[in-house]
């Protein structure tokens, strides 16, 4: 079922939307060569708790931290570990806190130092995807079109789509109706309406497009070792468009 939300259940949703983005922010300035994830997802609960919020990911599923870390080849869901960051290393920090009843989520893909030309690129790529995403929302566009526009554009970058995980609705629960595929057709399932509030989180990577879980139990990582990222806003389908309620800017 897709909940459809009040204008008050979205305001308070933005609110923790826009503390999330603050928090992100905070971490993306600490991801530097010599930090390791774990320091990073103390800074993220702290803040989180600062905030008066509660870690959305913390105990979900039995994931044992508030914070995603995933590395080069690790895709999503990787818990802090001690893995020292370094120099090259690229990073997808993903991040909820639950604020008055209602979730919020985010990612975001980090160079750590200088890094190279092609994970430049495919950080870039898969940022524009989402971006191009967020643009097509509106009312009575279909999930496809959306899931379609992201498709796309990561293949006309080059870029494997990671198939088997996708963006989400949001609100009382972290993980709500409709799923939203990274790839997709075009006027193919349900209509977005006003006030619904979605997760677009394109999944890339620069090789082939299988995936595995590894031995922790959590974090998927590409079968063939190259390297993926991940960025996710959380949107509100507004009259006339949408708005993003995790803006960084
Ligand atoms: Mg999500």
């Amino acid at each position: 079922m897709i909940s459809i939300k009040t204008e008050e259940e979205i305001e308070i949703m933005a609110q923790n939307g826009k503390m999330l983005a603050k928090i992100m922010k905070e971490l993306a300035a600490m991801a530097q060569p010599g930090i390791t994830t774990n320091e990073i997802n103390k800074v993220a609960e702290d803040l989180i708790f600062k905030y008066k919020g509660t870690p959305s990911f913390k105990g979900y599923n039995g994931f044992p931290a508030a914070l995603c870390c995933s590395v080069n080849d690790q895709i999503v869901h990787t818990p802090p570990s001690d893995r020292v960051l370094k120099e090259g290393d690229i990073l997808s920090l993903d991040l909820g806190m639950k604020y008055n009843g209602y979730h919020s989520d985010m990612a975001i893909t980090v160079p750590i130092g200088e890094v190279s030309s092609e994970a430049l690129h495919l950080i870039r790529a898969v940022r524009k995807s989402l971006k191009r995403g967020i643009k097509k929302i509106r009312p009575d566009v279909t999930v496809g079109d959306i899931s379609n526009t992201i498709q796309r554009h990561l293949e006309g970058q080059g870029l494997g789509i990671v198939k088997e995980l996708c963006g989400h609705g949001i609100g009382k629960n972290l993980h709500e109706d409709p799923q939203i595929l990274n790839y997709g057709k075009r006027k193919k399932g349900i209509k977005i309406k006003k006030g619904m509030v979605l997760c677009l989180e394109p999944m890339a990577t620069m090789g082939s497009e299988e995936i595995k879980k590894e031995a922790d139990g959590f974090t998927y990582a590409t079968q063939d070792g190259s390297l993926s990222a991940h960025f996710e806003h959380m949107i509100a389908v507004t009259e006339k468009g949408s708005r993003v309620l995790t803006s960084l800017e």
